[in-house]
């Protein structure tokens, strides 16, 4: 499957090409759309040429310009049943915690840089979007090879996408690169549930991990990291 990332350092913009057209991998932060949109274009690719929007969770660095971009196509959007409430509010969850002290010390960081708030604009998706609800294969129905497999415990909400070549888009479910050290991601809203996606990621028999944070890994790697789990104590 064709793969393109237009992200920044912060946070990646996957794009797969499908047979039915290109699928987003998320958005980013609000504000983030003409980037995005001249991202597109120096790959000669045309926002309205986005047949799928994949969110992989509620949060601001995710969801940030959804609105927009459903506005500027007419692609379907694929959200856990758990995300539609979520986006009504306009910010994260306030639930769960760090997954480790440099962790905490960089989400508390994150004020400074005016971050701190995690809001995005509110958005109401239950008319354009494809609920999923953990049972269906949407794309697979429309002969689109890609499968969605839950992935909770960073948020409820979190989704991924694995594709017949053995590419997982992971969301945050995993993340390589600073302040994660183990792959795992820096905020978890819980622990057991977290635990249990890694055991699916690792059941899927993935290649390659792409993450929404981070350079894509081997998925081996997650089977070398899943011990460091069980260290975690949320604070
Ligand atoms: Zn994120």
């Amino acid at each position: 499957m064709r793969i393109i990332n237009i992200g920044n350092r912060v946070v990646n913009n996957y794009l797969l090409l499908t047979p039915k057209g290109w699928l987003a991998v998320d958005t980013g932060y609000a504000g983030g759309f003409r980037r995005f949109v001249n991202g597109l274009a120096a790959h000669s690719i045309d926002v309205s040429d986005i047949k799928f929007i994949f969110l992989t969770h509620a949060h601001d660095d995710h969801a940030g310009f959804l609105g927009e971009l459903m506005n500027a196509t007419d692609a379907q959007i694929i959200v856990h049943t758990h995300s539609v409430e979520r986006l009504l509010t306009g910010h994260n969850q306030r639930i769960g915690g760090c997954s480790g002290i440099l962790a905490k010390i960089f989400v508390e960081g994150m004020y400074f840089v005016g971050k701190g708030k995690h809001e995005f604009p509110a958005i109401d998706v239950s008319n354009r979007a494809i609920i999923w609800d953990g049972t269906s294969q949407p794309l697979l129905e429309q002969d689109i090879p890609l499968k969605i497999l839950a992935l909770p415990g960073h948020t409820l909400d979190s989704i991924g996408l694995l594709s017949e070549d053995g590419e997982l888009f992971c969301g945050d479910a995993a993340m390589n690169g600073f302040p994660s050290v183990n792959r795992n991601i820096i905020w978890i809203e819980n622990l057991n549930n977290y635990r249990n996606s890694w055991d699916r990621m690792i059941k899927a028999k993935a290649k390659i991990i792409f993450p929404s944070h981070g350079k894509p890994f081997p998925s081996t790697d997650l089977e070398k990291y899943r011990p460091y789990l069980e260290k975690i104590v949320l604070r």
